[in-house]
């Protein structure tokens, strides 16, 4: 029973990868070549972003965690649109200038 909650913990426990000397030099860098968000972007709105988001999410992979595709975010967008994608959900519209809601998830919101 304990070498069991044992791993489990340990499958889930992988934030120490954001503690390495090798994930910071990993996400300074990213930040530096693409210092704006790219959801704000597709938005047409310029934000200074602070996240380095893995584009698919790793769960502990550490080989994903240091060679997956990274992406720009802002906190806010990390915090709100990511986990519901990653829940399996669409982004919410914005509403654009003309007040029409912007289309973020391609295809998808009109095949419905
Ligand atoms: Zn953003």
């Amino acid at each position: 029973m304990w070498a069991f909650l044992l791993a489990m913990y340990k499958a889930t426990d992988y934030h120490y990868l954001y503690d390495t000397a090798r994930w910071k030099r990993l996400r300074l860098n990213h930040l530096q070549l693409n210092p704006l968000c790219v959801y704000c972007l597709e938005a047409d709105r310029i934000t200074e972003a602070t996240i380095c988001d893995h584009i698919e999410p790793h769960k502990g992979d550490e080989y994903k965690f240091f060679n997956g595709k990274l992406q720009s975010l802002c906190k806010a967008h990390h915090d709100k649109d990511k986990k519901r994608e990653e829940m399996g959900l669409l982004r919410q519209p914005y509403i654009g200038l003309d007040g029409w809601p912007i289309d973020l998830n391609g295809s998808k919101q009109t095949e419905k």
